[in-house]
């Protein structure tokens, strides 16, 4: 569904992705980890169209990407900005139906009350503003307002980053119920553990390279993955 070929992405002088490739099927969870800088970050922003390739291309469906983000969104593909990232002075309501700006009222109704039922405290506080969520709630608000697109593909960056321990459970369980829902999902994560059992293949990302790709349940059971990413020895 997603193909990335040969992709080189820098700023400036530094080059932060060297000759990526990878491959998104339909339907899939894929995971991309690494450790900080590693150009996770990069990766997924070149896709959304904010970071312009050096080299190589990025194939949606069989065609080229287009490399500007409204069209990248046009085409079904969103990313989901960290949750601090909701409009903290609009209300839930509001946030929501921002991310719904392109369907008319009925199509905008109809999202609103499919994400409402997902996501039952958003709901309960749909005229509250999102400033005051919990940060786990408006990591759901940023899932919600994702949803309201009717993205094809999700990109989520570091989505449990300074959620508690429990609020990490429910966002991972939210991404296997967004793929449940038929949207593909490519998820950059520290959290390596969570990330390899539950996506389909992972890909490693070591300074800019592929090091390492396979099933997320091999990748977790691989003695170089353990030492260097899970903190075991
Ligand atoms: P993190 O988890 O810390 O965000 P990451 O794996 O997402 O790390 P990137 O943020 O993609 O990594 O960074 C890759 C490299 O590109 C790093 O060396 C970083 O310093 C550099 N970099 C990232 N953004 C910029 C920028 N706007 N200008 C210059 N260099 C940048």
């Amino acid at each position: 569904m997603l193909t990335i070929k040969n992709l080189s992405a820098g700023y400036g002088a530094i080059m932060a992705l060297h000759e990526v490739n990878l491959e998104v099927k339909q339907g899939q969870i894929v995971s991309i980890i690494g450790a900080n800088g590693a150009g996770k970050s990069t990766l997924l922003n070149t896709i959304a169209g904010l970071v312009r390739p050096r080299r190589g291309s990025i194939l949606f469906m069989g065609e080229e990407l287009p490399r500007q983000p409204h069209l990248v969104v046009r085409r079904g593909i969103v990313q989901v900005p960290e949750g601090r990232k909701v409009f903290a002075g609009l209300t839930v309501k509001e946030n929501l139906l921002m991310g719904g700006y392109r369907l008319n009222g009925r199509e905008a109704a109809r999202n609103l009350e499919h994400i409402f039922t997902l996501f039952p405290v958003l709901k309960e506080r749909q005229n509250q503003y999102a400033g005051t969520l919990s940060g786990g709630e408006q990591q759901m608000l940023a899932v919600g307002r994702g949803l309201m697109s009717n993205p094809k593909v999700m990109l989520f960056d570091e989505p449990s980053l300074g959620l508690a321990p429990l609020v990490v459970n429910t966002i991972f369980n939210i991404i296997s119920r967004i793929r449940e829902e038929g949207v593909t999902v490519l998820l950059v994560e520290q959290n390596a553990r969570k990330a390899l059992a539950l996506c389909d293949h992972a890909y490693v990302l070591e300074n800019g390279r592929i090091t390492m790709n396979g099933p997320g349940r091999e990748l977790l059971a691989d003695p170089r993955i353990r030492n260097a990413y899970l903190g075991e020895r």
